[in-house]
């Protein structure tokens, strides 16, 4: 099956083909580096490194860039109140971004462009809007004319009159329409500035994503995405922006994730109603949060509490329990015993291609983690029968391999890596075990029951079988 996504431009699934065969080149709009990020722009930064990483795993060749915005009035402002540069304040929220995505097990772009480094390009890119007469300068500052751009509200569905008549964007007189937006504004005192054809001042944010995206992935991409709160005007000025001077589609498809809420509000900085993902992460295992975005498909709201983190640990914690007691099963089995009977049951074989055809139509997450809990049912079946036969070990063992092979992209199971391994502590139980049957033999019942209990109360359930005791991690329901 081909692979689909969402598309805002064309408001429908279009099926993913890339303009070169097996290769996509893909651009996320990054953070602006004022402030430690919050849970809700950890949403883009999670669920496009996921898509990002099953594309790999569907054999394309993924080039990928996220930028940085480090000039900007919040970043200023911060810088003005704190008394510091505004460089510093963008170098002091770049390094902790950095840090916090590593966290967040997020895979490394190829390119981290910082807008302060391709002023160049912006400087260029706003020339040849003002020689094409796409935008014009007043005392410094260059606009951008819409009305120039017959496409304006492509992406967004707005239309220019519409959009005049309920205009509440700022009035300045200077400007031809209220719609025009600023590519370059003139710098004011205390501000950082760079020098151009219109004197001294910074570019807008809007100019940075179109020059940054075009430079480092040419003049048309595949895949442009971010949040839904940068369709309008963000991305509507990209395209105006990009296609007024290439004359060129600039992205084939658009992806916007929907909104981390509370409370019925969208999750932002200007309303004050944010977690930082840091502070989650002191809380929560990061993979948590990673289950937390997974387990609902990317384009869906989702409401933020506590509760529903700790569902989503719930939700990790099952997949993770039966992954050790899958491993137990396998190594006390033996490797040799699990190779002589290779024919995977079609159960496995199906719930695995119901997974892969779940995330092909429009990378739809939330289906595709519903067959992996049934692929961790199957698995708790056959661990519950106890004395285990080839053709079980084998179903184990693809299944384990299965959900490996899906950890490529949803990069979940670093939490059970990071709790003390059941394989690692095998020997030491294996001797309680064993000390636990000497003092049975002895007749020592309360003791022997006390190592069981005990034992219990870390999670781990001991099975009095007619031949051997066994033991596995106990099944959270
Ligand atoms: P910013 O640093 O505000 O430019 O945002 C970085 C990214 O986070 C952008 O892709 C935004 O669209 C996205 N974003 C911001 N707030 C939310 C939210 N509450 N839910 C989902 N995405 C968001
Ligand atoms: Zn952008």
């Amino acid at each position: 099956m081909a692979i689909r996504i969402y598309n805002t431009l064309s408001r429908k699934k279009d099926e993913l083909k890339p303009l070169e065969p097996n290769k996509i080149s893909m651009y996320v709009c990054g953070p602006t580096v004022y402030d430690y990020f919050h849970v809700g722009n950890a949403r883009p930064f999670v669920v496009y490194d996921a898509f990002r990483r099953y594309l790999t795993y569907r054999g394309f060749e993924v080039k990928y860039v996220m930028n940085l915005t480090d000039v900007d009035d919040k970043i200023i402002k911060k810088a003005n109140e704190q008394g510091v540069s505004a460089s510093e304040i963008a170098e002091k929220y770049t390094q902790a971004f950095f840090e916090d995505i590593e966290k967040l097990g997020i895979k490394k772009a190829d390119y981290y462009p910082r807008a302060t480094e391709s002023i160049p390009g912006m400087i260029k890119l706003i020339e040849i809007l003002v020689d094409k007469g796409i935008a014009y300068v007043v005392d410094g500052d260059v606009f951008y004319e819409v009305a120039k751009f017959k496409d304006y509200g492509k992406l967004s569905g707005k239309n220019i009159e519409d959009l005049k008549s309920g205009a509440r964007i700022e009035v300045d007189e200077r400007k031809k329409s209220p719609l025009d937006f600023a590519l370059w504004k003139v710098a004011k005192p205390g501000e950082p500035y760079w020098e151009s054809p219109w004197g001294k001042g910074r570019p807008g944010w809007h100019i940075e994503c179109s020059v940054m995206s075009m430079s480092y992935l040419g003049e048309t991409i595949d895949i442009h995405a971010g949040g839904s709160d940068l369709i309008f005007p963000h991305h509507e000025n990209e395209i105006a922006q990009s296609e007024g001077a290439t004359g060129k589609p600039f992205a084939r498809y658009w992806m916007h994730n929907g909104f981390l809420n509370i409370e019925g509000e969208k999750m932002s900085k200007s309303l004050g109603n944010f977690f930082t993902a840091r502070e989650i992460m002191k809380k929560y295992h990061p993979a948590v949060i990673r289950m937390f975005f997974l387990l609902k498909h990317y384009r869906s709201p989702i409401n933020f509490s506590e509760e529903r983190i700790r569902e989503a640990q719930q939700a990790l914690q099952r997949i993770s329990t039966a992954m050790e007691n899958i491993k137990l099963a396998l190594n006390e089995a033996g490797a040799k015993k699990i190779e002589k009977n290779g024919e995977l049951s079609e159960a496995i074989q199906h719930l695995k291609q119901q997974a892969i055809d779940e995330l092909d139509d429009d990378f739809n997450t939330a289906g595709a983690l519903a067959s992996i809990f049934d692929l961790v049912r199957e698995a708790n079946l056959i661990l519950n029968k106890g004395a285990l036969a080839g053709t079980d070990l084998y179903d184990l063992s693809q299944i384990k391999k299965t959900i490996e092979e899906f950890d490529q992209f949803l990069g979940i199971l670093s939490y059970s890596e990071s709790k003390e391994s059941s394989v690692a502590e095998a020997p030491l139980i294996e001797l309680l075990i064993d000390v636990r049957k000497k003092l049975r033999e002895a007749k020592q019942w309360a003791l022997a029951d006390e190592i069981r209990d005990q034992l219990l109360e870390l999670g781990i359930e001991l099975k009095d079988r007619p031949d051997k005791t066994t033991w596995h991690r106990r099944l959270k329901s």
